[in-house]
């Protein structure tokens, strides 16, 4: 697979960005978020690299040094957003309350804080667009996760730009090039461009659903992957997600469903 041309292909078909537009790239280090921020810099867009450091200990140590030196290369501005002096503590301290208080697990506390960080930076640095590395097998996990808890429509809207129909006075709009490009393709593909970097899952993630899916998927071709992702798009894809409106959180600003969103709904559990 060229996967130059399936990231140029997937831009063009579904509109993700323009070449005025100022694109901002969610880095976290790792091959898929690396490979994106160069292919889109190769195709003349004007990227700019944004990492949230998590302090994960070595391990973001590690991805925060090898981007800098990958950004300063590749001639790409880089932002780095210190979690602590953001919202006071590191992620595995967040985790840790929310586990205990609330039951909540596996990676959907550090997502909705990293999401609620993205924007808010995103828009920021004044970001028409911010790109993230999820690939084909990210958005198979989804699909079989949301199957297997019984509730497909969940994946309402699913494409390579997230939450279709969503829009709001705030919300950056996140898109995925990576979007129809299998992980061995964008592993091999880095590894290929010698890229200098880490290759190590999240310290963080075990134990998790989406940690067992994946092992479960490794029975999965590739081009079965294709299959279940495209057919599950072509039926929820043009499904509307939630209708209700988008709105402000009256706490931080931030665009939310509900009357708080759930990244502040999180930082009250830490008080
Ligand atoms: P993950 O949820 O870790 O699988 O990451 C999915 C995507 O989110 C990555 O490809 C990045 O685009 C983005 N991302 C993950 N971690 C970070 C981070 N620490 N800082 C900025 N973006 C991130
Ligand atoms: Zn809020």
């Amino acid at each position: 697979m060229n996967v130059e041309n399936v990231v140029k292909e997937t831009v063009k078909k579904y509109g993700l960005m323009k070449k005025s537009d100022k694109v901002v790239v969610a880095l976290s280090g790792g091959k898929d978020s690396t490979s994106v921020l160069y292919i889109l810099k190769g195709l003349g867009y004007d990227v700019h690299g944004l990492m949230i450091d998590l302090y994960l200990g070595k391990w973001s140590d590690v991805h925060r040094e090898n981007m800098v030196r990958f950004c300063g290369e590749l001639g790409v501005p880089l932002t780095v957003v210190d979690l602590k002096a953001e919202i006071g503590q590191g992620i595995c301290f967040v985790k840790a309350v929310l586990a205990k208080k609330k039951g909540m697990t596996g990676c959907s506390v550090c997502g909705i804080v990293k999401r609620w960080i993205l924007n808010r930076w995103a828009r920021k640095l004044g970001a028409d667009v911010v790109v993230t590395g999820h690939n084909l097998d990210d958005e198979t996990q989804n699909v079989l996760m949301n199957f297997l808890k019984g509730n497909v429509s969940l994946g309402a809207g699913m494409g390579p730009a997230t939450g279709n129909g969503v829009s709001g006075d705030g919300f950056v709009q996140r898109v995925k090039p990576l979007f129809f490009v299998p992980e061995s393709e964008v592993l091999r593909y880095s590894k290929d461009k010698g890229f200098d970097i880490l290759y190590d899952r999240c310290p963080c993630a075990f134990g998790t659903y989406r940690v067992d899916t994946r092992e479960w998927m490794g029975c999965l071709g590739d081009g079965e992957k294709r299959k279940i992702v495209g057919g599950f798009m072509g039926v929820v894809g043009g499904l509307k997600g939630d209708e209700r409106e988008m709105r402000k959180c009256e706490r931080c600003g931030e665009v939310s469903r509900g009357r708080v969103c759930k990244a502040c709904a999180i930082f009250s559990c830490l008080k």
